[in-house]
């Protein structure tokens, strides 16, 4: 039986940060269920004669429950065909994956997870954020601010006071309330913080600041991450060290002389 749904990650944005195993599915799926995030040039590699639905959950009209997603993954693998559920960045990190997953094990569905570069790798890559550093922390933390539908019982000042890294998945607009979430934790209001738009793509933004001044920074496009800690000056100071190096370095560098015997064009 060849029914069978697999949950695949598109990656941040770039279609070049697509797995091998990702583009080939999409290139042999009868089915593909994605997201909003996902762009449209990573859309064009499916191919011309698969069923594309888009299940995201912001397209301005009436959003699509969870259950119904489940119920169309389930649909369309019982009818034997090879369902690609195509999410943005990894499937497993804020995507809902394991709830996905629950109900194709319920269903007795063959599924598979194939994953992703999730959204705050790409971002800390394009932003130059070693997002850990042996200098200044060796633990990175994912979180969100967002639990749709549940309480957030997460304790920040746990997070805060390790050192850790902090990489704040759907952080929306309000800052205010980030800001203060951040100091209340226990993060001194100087820790940099930068704010990545668009991550991987022709639109990508970054924005550095400090936990104290987030409230006055532009509110940049979504999708955005904020990216929380003592490396974010790192990575810009390993830039400019690097820069002043090499300057050095070209310093020591004298031109090439013409050789003694090289013929000169007229
Ligand atoms: N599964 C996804 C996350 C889904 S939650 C992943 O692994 O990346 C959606 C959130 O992801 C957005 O609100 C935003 O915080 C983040 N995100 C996804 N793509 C992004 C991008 N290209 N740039 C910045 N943030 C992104």
């Amino acid at each position: 039986m060849k029914g069978k749904v697999y949950l695949v990650g598109a990656g941040p944005g770039d279609p070049e940060l697509l797995t091998l195993k990702a583009a080939r599915l999409l290139r042999s799926a009868d089915a593909v269920l994605h997201d909003d995030l996902v762009p449209g040039q990573i859309l064009k590699m499916i191919s011309p004669g698969a069923m594309v639905t888009n299940v995201g959950k912001r397209c301005g009209r009436r959003s699509i429950r969870q259950e119904e997603i489940n119920f169309l993954m389930i649909t369309l693998a019982s009818a034997n065909l090879k369902v690609v559920r195509l999410k943005g960045g990894d499937p497993l990190i804020f995507g809902r994956g394991g709830e996905e997953i629950e109900a194709l094990r319920a269903a007795k569905i063959a599924y598979e997870i194939v994953p992703g570069i999730t959204s705050a790798l790409g971002a800390a890559a394009s932003a130059e954020i070693p997002l850990t550093d042996r200098r200044a922390s060796s633990a990175v933390v994912f979180l969100t601010a967002h639990l749709a539908g549940y309480k957030d019982e997460t304790d920040w000042s746990l997070l805060a006071t390790s050192g850790a890294t902090l990489v704040l998945y759907m952080p929306g607009s309000n800052y205010r309330a980030i800001r203060r979430r951040l100091t209340f934790a226990g993060l001194s209001p100087d820790t940099p913080c930068a704010i990545v738009s668009r991550a991987t793509t022709a639109e990508q933004q970054i924005h550095r600041t400090t936990i104290q001044e987030l409230e006055c920074t532009p509110r940049l496009p979504a999708p955005t991450l904020l990216i929380v800690g003592k490396v974010i000056r790192l990575g810009t100071r390993a830039a400019e060290i690097l820069g002043s190096q090499l300057e050095r370095m070209f310093d020591h560098v004298s031109e090439p002389k013409p050789r003694a015997d090289a013929t000169v064009a007229p």
